[in-house]
């Protein structure tokens, strides 16, 4: 197991201790609020920790969202990707996929895959993909292989509503964040910073 860092300046892991690093499967899933920001909040821990961070966001629309800008005080140790390049009613929760929003998924997971396996990152958050697998816009089978075939220090960080059943089956940690109370329902709008 990897020493914890015995200060708190930034550092970077040598190769040896990231490969000492054991790597989990996590799942955030639920309709309550808290799942990318909880993906965040463990990115954040990580990089304190020296550990390199790729943070995919699968499918958010275009919406502007405060965590785009963390990539420039973190440097080469965080890597946050966007993939749509445009708001789709699908995207907005509205509606059927289009074969715009399916060509969007399907270059998303080609990326992520590559991420996973290439052993480069030491947790890589797949931010909303549990939607994606839900409606089937990501082939299960595949995404699975992908993320059993990982190196196995690599933690992968799987968000998003409805995860499949055979998802969580291989999973390490399945936390679901259950909705009692959302400001939303009483016409809060979404607050910069807090949740987007
Ligand atoms: P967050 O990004 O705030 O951690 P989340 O990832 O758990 O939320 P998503 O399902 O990705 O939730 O929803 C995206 C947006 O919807 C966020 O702005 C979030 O604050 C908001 N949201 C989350 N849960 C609810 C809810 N139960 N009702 C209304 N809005 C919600
Ligand atoms: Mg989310």
């Amino acid at each position: 197991m990897t020493k914890h860092p015995k200060d708190h300046r930034i550092r970077t892991m040598s190769t040896a201790e990231r490969r000492d690093h054991i790597g989990l499967l996590q799942v955030y899933t639920g309709d309550g609020k808290g799942k990318t920001t909880a993906a965040l909040g463990l990115s954040l821990r990580a990089l304190g920790a020296g550990l390199r961070v790729a943070f995919l966001q699968l499918f958010k629309g275009a919406l502007p969202s405060s965590e785009l800008a963390l990539v420039c005080r973190f440097g080469s140790d965080f890597w946050l990707k966007r993939f749509a390049r445009e708001l789709t009613p699908y995207s907005l929760g509205r509606g059927e996929p289009t074969d715009e929003d399916r060509q969007v998924a399907a270059e998303a997971w080609a990326t992520a895959r590559e991420v996973i396996l290439s052993g480069a990152w030491d947790l890589v958050v797949l931010d909303e993909v549990n939607n994606l697998l839900h409606a089937a816009l990501i082939p299960i089978p595949d995404c699975l292989a992908s993320l059993l075939q990982r190196p196995r220090y690599v933690d992968v960080v799987c968000t998003g509503r409805g995860a499949p059943q055979q998802l969580l089956d291989v999973a390490d940690l399945v936390t679901e964040m259950r909705c009692l109370k959302h400001p939303f329902a009483s016409g809060v709008p979404a607050r910069p910073g807090i949740d987007c």
